[in-house]
C-alpha cells in the first residue's frame, strides 16, 4: 500500500561503497521519521577527469551526479524506500549541492519500472499560453543572439519536477512525501561543502553575479565561493519545507509561484513570458514509453517531446545494417572504422531529428506513427546512403519515414548544456533513470528565494531556449520545434531502461547531460555494455564522439592522431573538444549490480 510506511528511527549509517571520501558526521534532523544522517564529503581532485573504480552490490544502487545526492539517495533506499522516493531525495539535494545542473526550478524526464510495467512521466518545461513565435525575435525581428535569450528571462519555461515528481510518487512512492525533502533540507540548514565543479563553473560563469540573490549567495566580494566552503541555503530550506508540508501546489501557487513569475516578469517585460496563471495550469503528463528491439536487447526510452529514444535508436538501427566491424575498439578507444559508421549514422538521425520532431502535443508523428522511424526498413534506407567517404558537414538530408512528406521546416542547431542524470534501482527490482535540467549552467542566471527573503534559492531554467528561434525556415517551411501557446520543447535527454528480450528482465538504467550530445554519449554507453561486453564503469569511461551533421568533435586528448587523420581523409571536419558528459549506469549482474559514474564528472554510485 503506498504512502503507508514510514522510514524507521534507527540511525541510518552510509556503508560506503564510494571511492570519494564520504563520511557520516553531523546534526540530524529531529521532526519526521527519517533519520537522515549528513555525510561529510572531502572535496574532488582538481582535475576535470577522475577515474572511478565502478561499484559493485547485491540488492540495490543509486547513482547520481553528486555524492551528497547519492548518499541521500542510499539512505531511503536502505530505510526500505522506492526508487521513485529514492529519485525525490536525489533530486532535491542536487537543486541544493548542483545549482548549475538541475533543480525544482527546472524540467525532466523520468522512466519507471515497477517490475511489470514502464512509464514515462514528463515533466518538461512549458511555454506561457501567451507566447508566440516571437518570442525569441528582437525589435527587428531577427532571432536574438542565443546567450541573450538565455539571460533575458525570455527562456524560462514554467518548471514541471515538482509535478512530476509528485504525480509518479502517487503511483510509486512508499515513503511519505514529506520525508524525502528531509536530506535537502538538513544539508540546506547545516550547509554543504561546494564542491571544486560548483566552484569552477562559478568562476567561468560571467553572466551569474548580475543577479542580486544569486550575487549574495555565490560569491563574496565578487569571487566565488571556494572549494570545500560551507554553503547554507536557508531560502531553499524554506521553500523545501513548504512543497514538503504543500505539495506541488505549494509550488506553483503562492508565495513560492509569485516570487518566480515576479522575479522574471522584472527582468523582461516582453511578451509571453511565463505568468502566474500558467504556473497554475502546469500538469506532468504522462506518456507512451517507446521500446525498441535492438540485438537480443528491448531499450525503452522517452518519446517527443525528447527526440533522445527516437535518435539514439536510429543511430544504433542504422548502425546495425552496415557491414559488420572487424575492430570496433582497441585498447578502450573506438577505431576510426567505427567512428566512421556512427558519425555517418549521427548525421542522418540528426538530420531527421531536425526535421520532425517536437511536441507531439503539437506536431504530428511522420505517417501517424514515431516509430515508423525506427522502422528496420526505413532504416536499411538510410543506411544505404553511407560509404567509404562522409557525407561530410552539412550533407545529410532528412528522409521520410511513414512514407509521408511532411511540410516541416529544418530546425538549426543551437547549443544546449547542463543538466544531470538519475539512475536507481531499488530492492524489489524497481527501477527509475530520469534525466533532469534547467538547460543551461546555472539555467537563465536568475535565482529565486521563494520570497523568503533568506539567503540562497534555487535557479530558474532557460528550456524555451530548446525551441527554434525561428518559426519557419528559410524556405518559409513552419519548423515542427517552434514555440507555441502551451508548448514543452524539444529535448535530446535520453534517460534509459534496458531489458532482456528474452526473459523480459531488468538489465539496465542509463543516461547522461550534455546537450544534443546526450545522444551520442547515450547510444555509444548502450554499445559500449551491450556489444563490446564493458562493465558500467568501462563503457562510461570509452572516449566521446560526437557530430549533429556538420563538424566532428573528438574528445580532447583521447584519440590517437591517425585517427583524427583517418577521419579527415574520409571526408570529415574534426577537431577536439572537452565533451563533459555526465553519464550514469547501472547494469545487472550475476550477484546484483554494477554501476559507474563518469569520470568527467562528480558521480558515485552506492548501495548495498
Ligand atoms: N536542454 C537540453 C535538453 O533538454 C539538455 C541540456 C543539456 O544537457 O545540456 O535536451
Amino acid at each position: 500500500m503506498p504512502h503507508s510506511r514510514s522510514l524507521p528511527l534507527s540511525f541510518l549509517r552510509s556503508s560506503l561503497v564510494t571511492g570519494l571520501a564520504l563520511a557520516m558526521s553531523g546534526p540530524t534532523m529531529a521532526e519526521g521519521g527519517l533519520d537522515y544522517s549528513m555525510p561529510e564529503m572531502a572535496p574532488e581532485s582538481e582535475s576535470g577527469y577522475t577515474e572511478k573504480p565502478g561499484w559493485a552490490s547485491e540488492r540495490f544502487a543509486v547513482a547520481t551526479a553528486n555524492p551528497l545526492a547519492t548518499d541521500a539517495g542510499y539512505q531511503v533506499l536502505k530505510a526500505g524506500g522506492s526508487a521513485l522516493d529514492a529519485a525525490i531525495a536525489v533530486q532535491m539535494v542536487l537543486t541544493l549541492v548542483e545549482p548549475q545542473s538541475s533543480g525544482i526550478g527546472g524540467g525532466a524526464f523520468l522512466m519507471h519500472y515497477d517490475g511489470e510495467d514502464v512509464a514515462a512521466y514528463d515533466g518538461r518545461e512549458m511555454a506561457s499560453h501567451e507566447a508566440s513565435e516571437t518570442l525569441f525575435l528582437d525589435d527587428e525581428g531577427e532571432p536574438m543572439e542565443f546567450l541573450d535569450a538565455v539571460v533575458s528571462g525570455r527562456g524560462v519555461g514554467v518548471p514541471g519536477v515538482v509535478r512530476m515528481l509528485e504525480s509518479a510518487h502517487d503511483a510509486y512512492g512508499q515513503l511519505p512525501w514529506a520525508e524525502l525533502f528531509e536530506p535537502a533540507i538538513t544539508l540546506a540548514e547545516e550547509g554543504f561543502p561546494v564542491s571544486e565543479r560548483l566552484n569552477r563553473l562559478l568562476a567561468e560563469e560571467e553572466h551569474l553575479a548580475s543577479d542580486p540573490l544569486a550575487a549574495r549567495y555565490f560569491y563574496n566580494e565578487g569571487e566565488p565561493v571556494a572549494v570545500g566552503d560551507t554553503l547554507k541555503n536557508p531560502a531553499l530550506a524554506a521553500i523545501l519545507r513548504k512543497i514538503a508540508e504543500g505539495g506541488s501546489k505549494a509550488m506553483h501557487t503562492g508565495d513560492i509561484a509569485r516570487d518566480l513569475i515576479s522575479r522574471v516578469q522584472e527582468r523582461t517585460q516582453h511578451d509571453g513570458v511565463i505568468s502566474i496563471e500558467d504556473m497554475a495550469a502546469y500538469a506532468a503528463k504522462e506518456r507512451q514509453p517507446l521500446c525498441t528491439e535492438w540485438r537480443e536487447w528491448e531499450v525503452c526510452g522517452f518519446p517527443p517531446p525528447s527526440s533522445g529514444h527516437l535518435t539514439v535508436m536510429q543511430i544504433l538501427g542504422i548502425q546495425e545494417q552496415l557491414d559488420e566491424v572487424e575492430e570496433p575498439l582497441v585498447d578502450g578507444t573506438p577505431s576510426q572504422d567505427w567512428l566512421h559508421g556512427f558519425l555517418e549514422a549521427s548525421r542522418l538521425a540528426f538530420a531527421d531529428r531536425g526535421k520532425f520532431i517536437a511536441d507531439p502535443d503539437f506536431v504530428d508523428a511522420p505517417g501517424g506513427d514515431w516509430t515508423n522511424m525506427l522502422d528496420p526498413l526505413y532504416l536499411s534506407g538510410r543506411a544505404s546512403l553511407i560509404e567509404e567517404q562522409s557525407m561530410g558537414s552539412g550533407g545529410a538530408e532528412p528522409g521520410n519515414p511513414g512514407s509521408m512528406s511532411m511540410a516541416w521546416g529544418i530546425h538549426p542547431q543551437q547549443p544546449e548544456y547542463g543538466t544531470s542524470h538519475i539512475s536507481i534501482i531499488d530492492e524489489s527490482g524497481n527501477a527509475v533513470a530520469m534525466t533532469t535540467s534547467i538547460e543551461q549552467a546555472f539555467g537563465s542566471r536568475i535565482m529565486a528565494d521563494g520570497g523568503t527573503g533568506q539567503s540562497g534559492g534555487y535557479m530558474l531554467n532557460n528550456e524555451l531556449t530548446d525551441f527554434s528561434f525561428t518559426g519557419e525556415d528559410e524556405n518559409g517551411q513552419p519548423i515542427a520545434n517552434r514555440v507555441e501557446p502551451g508548448k514543452r520543447p524539444r529535448s535530446s535527454m535520453s534517460p534509459t531502461l534496458v531489458f532482456d528480450l528474452e526473459s523480459g528482465d531488468l538489465v539496465a538504467s542509463l543516461g547522461s547531460p550534455g546537450g544534443a550530445a546526450i545522444i551520442h554519449y547515450t547510444a555509444k554507453a548502450l554499445v559500449a555494455i551491450f556489444d563490446w561486453g564493458l562493465d558500467a564503469q568501462e563503457a562510461l569511461d570509452v572516449p566521446h564522439a560526437v557530430t549533429l551533421g556538420g563538424p566532428v568533435w573528438l574528445e580532447e586528448g583521447r584519440f590517437p592522431e591517425e585517427t583524427l587523420q583517418g577521419l579527415r581523409e574520409r571526408g570529415h571536419e574534426v577537431s577536439e573538444q572537452e565533451l563533459t558528459s555526465g553519464l550514469q549506469a547501472i547494469r545487472k549482474t550475476d550477484s546484483g549490480y554494477f554501476g559507474g559514474a563518469d569520470p568527467r564528472r562528480e558521480g558515485t554510485v552506492m548501495g548495498d
